[in-house]
């Protein structure tokens, strides 16, 4: 276990970096230099941030810290995606994907600690809920990854897309998933288009409307995965909470609301979600409303359940695409290391 954090910069506001500095008795424009060190140039070495009086240096090197993170393990697949396992500050384990396409470098960000919702299909689900992820917890990933990504490929490079789909239902932990998004967004931050921000929820209602007011310029992605209320509500036990109307309803309200596309993510599982009949339920959903649909082929990790074959996958599309909606097929994305949808969860337990 590492020791417990001191103040954690990198977690706070404009605002509080500002006091901070101002009680240390600098001038306020001393926040916005320390803010650039951290997110501008990913220094975490107060000894390295040059433009600042030492003096102010020496007092945040007492108590105060950029990063609170540990990396435990870090996992390159063939495909070139990359996971990272960090431990907590109090002995606790999660997992971070960066995703590189030939335009992108894509984050796959956890906003919790294992996660409650209980999909059948999940591996975080076995994991149980352990805690949710500080702002500054969730920050850091995009930190680490985005010096990765300059110390490998120059430091032009940076984060193109980040996606809250990793550990944990981000609308579960939503204050601080809508201020990572805002400083994700920000110049001053990590600078990601706001329509390459998405948020992925398991559906629960009350908090995609809740979302939809706090947060309405980024994206929203829900993970369907079911078609009908039997088949969803054995994939994923909030379906008995809040069924496919409901769900439906939601969405509609949240639409209106934003203005936003949303996005409709639908796992296919052979004899299950992928059959015929299963793919006229969805293209019946999809149809008339403002929608994409993201089909991802099972990912192994499951030994009850296994993907469709290429046959079953070209006829599901055949249907879909006779609907008025956008259809994409995702491709894996590092199942060698176990890094792909629905495969995140950590062997490492808390440290007693
Ligand atoms: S799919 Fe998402 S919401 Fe469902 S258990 Fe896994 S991490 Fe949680």
């Amino acid at each position: 276990m590492i020791e417990s954090p001191s103040v954690h910069l990198l977690g706070l506001s404009a605002q509080e970096v500002e006091t901070l500095v101002v009680s240390l008795g600098q001038p306020a424009f001393r926040a916005k230099q320390l803010r650039n060190w951290m997110f501008g140039n990913l220094e975490d070495d107060f000894a390295k941030m040059t433009n600042m009086p030492k003096a102010m240096l020496e007092s945040l090197a007492i108590g105060h810290t950029c990063r609170v993170l540990k990396v435990k393990a870090c996992q390159v697949a063939q495909d070139g995606t990359t996971k990272w396992v960090f431990e907590t500050h109090d002995g606790h384990f999660f997992e971070t994907v960066l995703i590189p396409t030939d335009d992108r470098r894509s984050i796959c960000v956890s906003s919790q600690i294992g996660c409650a919702m209980g999909c059948t299909f999940c591996r975080t689900a076995t994991m149980g809920f352990i805690r949710n992820l500080t702002l500054g917890e969730i920050l850091e990933q995009a930190w680490y990854v985005s010096k990765y990504i300059k110390e490998k490929e120059g430091p032009e490079a940076r984060l193109s897309n980040a996606i809250f789909m990793g550990m944990g239902e981000p609308l579960l932990n939503l204050e601080n998933v809508a201020l990572a998004c805002e400083i994700f967004n920000s110049q001053e931050g990590f600078g990601i288009a706001k329509d390459k921000i998405t948020v992925s929820t398991s559906g629960v209602a009350p908090k995609i409307l809740e979302w939809g007011h706090r947060a309405p310029d980024f994206k929203l992605a829900i993970s369907l995965n079911g078609s009908n209320d039997t088949v969803r509500s054995e994939l994923m036990p909030i379906n008995r909470r809040y069924n496919i109307e409901t769900l439906l309803e939601t969405a509609d309200e949240y639409i209106r609301i934003t203005g936003q596309k949303l996005t409709f993510e639908y796992i296919l599982i052979k004899g299950k979600t992928s059959t015929p009949q299963a793919a006229r339920e969805l293209k019946r959903i999809a149809s008339h409303r403002h929608c994409k649909i993201n089909l991802i082929p099972l990912n192994r990790g499951n030994p009850d359940m296994e993907a469709p074959d290429d046959g079953e996958i070209a006829e599901f599309e055949r249907i879909l695409a006779q609907g008025d909606f956008q259809v994409l097929r995702r491709r894996p994305r590092g199942p060698d290391i176990y890094a792909a949808c629905g495969q995140l969860a950590t062997e490492q337990k808390k440290v007693a």
